[in-house]
């Protein structure tokens, strides 16, 4: 295995960046957020095995191990900053390095983050990534604004990411065309960060998160933060060709609690308009929250007892 101090070299050294007042190489970064933000700060890490399937290419390991923080920061409504880098790696192969770093770079430049440092340790296959990103003083979105009437909202569609797992792990589980297994695929394996939406609803949505553990887990957060409840609308989740092929109640399945889709969910006032709204994400209305508590999911107007559950972490 190379040295540490090579492997960084060689792979993750870059150029100086705004607001770095002293990057990768030292002991620690020097930052300084623009005047009147504050910092919004997460860290993620994906275990092979336990977050992507054992065959997944480095590239798309890559590109979900920070499109996962980026989520985190687009649902704060954050401008993505900077971000740190603790690779576990079972060896230093430079193949693997070298697919992994450039699909690393990829998404960090289009999404404007810049690698202020990093770690590497020598284990089973794992990556932490520590992104932070700025939003002016008073704007983050959070999870514990949502009033009853306000309209709930998800971005994208939902449960593609949880067919494609399942299409991975069950091969032929679903009658999919060729297209639609590439595209439940590319849900699961490159989430896209909406990080234009999340700052295009400053000042707009009531509350708002990712939905990374399934849409009726996490909408529960926003409505247990809030201290509201919801009435959810099935026939109104956007589904996506892929699971349109599904039995209704396999597609809701997905679509509630198989999480990974990595879209906005969010609560906005009545005059809200999606139309308004900047970018070519589609947002669709799902429901609305209620002054009573829990979740209630209708169809055709007719209340459906199911329990959807989403992704237990332990
Ligand atoms: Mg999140």
């Amino acid at each position: 295995m190379p040295s540490e101090f090579g492997l960084i070299q060689r792979y993750f050294t870059r150029p100086p960046a705004d607001g770095v007042l002293l990057g990768v190489g030292d002991d620690a970064a020097l930052l300084a957020p623009p005047a009147g933000e504050v910092l919004a700060v997460t860290v993620d890490t994906l275990v092979a095995g336990r977050h992507f399937p054992l065959n997944t290419p480095p590239a798309a390991i890559a590109h979900k191990a920070l499109a996962v923080n980026l989520s985190d920061l687009a649902a704060m409504g954050a401008t993505p900053r900077w971000f740190l880098l603790a690779l576990t790696l079972p060896d230093a192969s430079d193949a693997f390095l070298s697919e992994f770093a450039s699909a690393l770079f990829a998404l960090a430049d289009e999404a404007g983050i810049t690698l202020v440092g990093g770690d590497t340790t020598r284990g089973p296959l794992a990556i932490s990534i520590t992104a932070m990103g700025s939003v002016p003083a008073g704007q983050a979105l959070r999870r514990s604004g949502a009033r009853p009437g306000d309209g709930i909202y998800v971005s994208g569609t939902v449960g593609d990411a949880g067919l494609g797992l399942l299409q991975a792990l069950q091969p032929g589980h679903a009658s999919l065309s060729a297209f639609e297994a590439a595209f439940v695929r590319q849900r699961l394996d490159y989430p896209q960060p909406r990080l234009a939406l999340g700052i295009a609803l400053r000042g707009q949505a009531t509350a708002c998160l990712d939905i990374s553990d399934g849409l009726a887990q996490d909408l529960g957060h926003i409505l247990d933060a809030s201290g509201v409840g919801a009435e959810l609308d099935l026939q109104a989740l956007p589904l996506s060709s892929a699971l349109r092929t599904l039995p209704e109640t396999q597609a809701w399945q997905l679509a509630l609690a198989a999480g990974d889709d990595y879209e906005l969910c969010f609560t906005a006032p009545p005059g809200f308009s999606p139309q308004a709204l900047p970018g070519n994400v589609p947002v669709t209305r799902i429901g609305t929250v209620t002054a009573a508590s829990g979740l209630v999911l209708t169809s055709r107007g007719v209340r459906v007892e199911h329990e959807f559950s989403g992704y237990q972490h332990f």
